[in-house]
């Protein structure tokens, strides 16, 4: 049984203020490690949960900002994780395919614009806004093009409503709960960490009976933001058709000046992240 962990840090318990990278502070690097470690328990525990529930093969998708997140010497050797820069590579979900099983979303937050809740951002206009996506349900979508249905989720309240709505069978852990845009009512990690791994024992047990998430072709796609990720919300880009999600999706991204897929050769020397 293979496994696509997907993962980002907002929706993690404990996470409640939007990542600064560029404050070099003590208290600033000293908290952002702290987060690092938070996102990295949740994602070890949804890991450990799944090759005990019979995986052979899990993916773990580093995919919050820099790609470089998850202390990845903490997690389970029994996994695999995808990390360094987002988009160079050649998808951002890289390596998944209809070989896996099931997708896990870990660390989920709410689209751009939900009222009271924790960082949303990033919210995805399908067919003029016949429907709209979250990147926890982009990624549902992008996986359910493939075949494979996602059967565990957790984040916030707020995100747990949106996905909840759209794949009606998902296994869902709400590590907390989003009361204004900068302030959580969260579980205790230990906590969290426990109802993660139980959460992707039950959904792992019933992917049989959790159809994949089709949003069926042809697909127009626009991707509605702001600078800040404050209302008001404005088209990223030229909207997009194609014959599938998944298509939709990396043609739109493809034009965007922040992603550079399929990186062959140094393009600015050496830097981290
Ligand atoms: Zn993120």
């Amino acid at each position: 049984m293979k496994i696509y962990v997907q993962t980002d840090i907002e929706g993690v318990a404990g996470f409640c203020f939007r990542e600064n990278r560029s404050n070099q502070s003590y208290e600033n690097i000293r908290h952002r490690y702290r987060m690092y470690r938070l996102l990295t328990g949740e994602v070890n525990a949804a890991v450990k949960a799944a090759f005990d529930a019979g995986a052979t093969d899990v993916v773990v998708n580093d995919n919050h900002g820099t790609g470089y997140n998850i202390i990845f010497e903490e997690l389970d050797p029994r996994c695999r994780i995808v990390h360094g820069r987002n988009c160079s590579g050649p998808h951002w979900l890289p390596f998944l395919d209809s070989s896996f099983d099931a997708m896990i979303l870990i660390g989920m937050h709410a689209m751009g614009g939900t009222p009271k809740a924790i960082i949303p951002h990033s919210k995805w206009e399908v067919n003029d806004g016949q429907l709209y996506l979250s990147e926890g349900s982009m990624a549902a979508a992008i996986a359910g093009d493939f075949g494979v249905p996602t059967v565990m989720m957790s984040g916030d309240d707020k995100v747990a409503a949106e996905i909840g709505e759209k794949i009606i069978d998902i296994e869902q852990v709400v590590v907390k709960q989003a009361i204004s845009p900068y302030q959580a009512c969260s579980m205790i990690p230990a906590r969290a960490c426990a109802e993660i791994a139980e959460g992707v024992k039950r959904g792992l047990a019933r992917r049989s009976s959790i159809a994949p998430y089709k949003i069926p072709g042809p697909v127009k796609l626009n991707l509605l933001d702001s600078i800040s990720h404050a209302p008001p919300l404005i088209h990223q880009g030229e909207t997009v058709t194609a014959d599938s999600i998944n298509e939709a999706f990396m043609n739109f991204e493809r034009a965007m000046e922040w992603t550079e897929f399929d990186l062959e050769n140094l393009v600015e020397g050496y830097s981290f992240p």
